[in-house]
């Protein structure tokens, strides 16, 4: 990568843009939200059953200039949701100040395993065991969601559960291909631990990214 563009992904002013789309928010607490998402290359956690593993190897996803992500979103929606990869992996200042200029809901979707750059108006941490979250982000984030591939995964969502603050929204999301297993198991965990409520990845049902 060229010396000056290199400089400017290591600043957050451009970053590995490997797509960026309007569609339907499926997850989560804003599920059923229309959104601008933009999906930023560049991931180390290594979750084994990831459905994005092309967004792990930044190199291939071209350097944007922060100016033409924000223009692009700019004919869409206010809503913005980013996501990965793992955004944090990047400076996110620069490109989340664009957008609160110019007046966008700024959310992001992060596994908290790096330090928390950017200004958002909504946090939604999915922690993983590989690679946990910076101790930080627990105070900030507005929605825990765990994801459940198998039974070790309730306990270690009940541990990261008493680390996020109280107003905190507490989701168990059941890991794709191991949904028709886990969602009934799901269903009964909550009914006896109402304090958590269950997300679907809707977009999948509804056939749209
Ligand atoms: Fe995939 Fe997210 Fe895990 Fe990274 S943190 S490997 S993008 S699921």
């Amino acid at each position: 990568m060229d010396e000056q563009v290199k400089k400017m992904v290591d600043e957050g002013i451009m970053l590995p843009l490997m797509e960026d789309f309007y569609t339907i928010q499926g997850e989560g607490y804003h599920k059923g939200t229309a959104a601008y998402f933009i999906r930023v290359g560049g991931c180390d956690v290594g979750c084994h059953w990831c459905d994005v593993k092309e967004s792990w190897n930044a190199a291939i996803h071209p350097p944007t200039h922060i100016d033409n992500i924000v223009k692009n979103a700019e004919k869409y929606s206010k809503t913005i949701v980013i996501t990965g990869g793992e955004p944090l992996t990047w400076d996110m200042n620069p490109l989340t100040s664009l957008l609160k200029e110019k007046n966008f809901q700024i959310h992001i979707e992060t596994s908290g395993a790096y330090k928390l750059t950017g200004k958002w108006d909504w946090i939604c941490l999915s922690p993983k065991k590989i690679k946990l979250p910076e101790q930080e982000i627990y105070s900030v984030a507005n929605e825990l969601k765990m994801i459940i591939y198998n039974m070790d995964d309730f306990r270690f969502a009940e541990e990261q559960a008493l680390k996020v603050n109280q107003n905190c929204k507490l989701y168990l999301q059941p890991e794709w291909s191991k949904r028709e297993k886990m969602i009934p198991v799901i269903v009964d965990y909550i009914m006896k631990n109402p304090k958590w409520k269950v997300s679907l990845q809707t977009h999948k049902y509804l056939n749209i990214p």
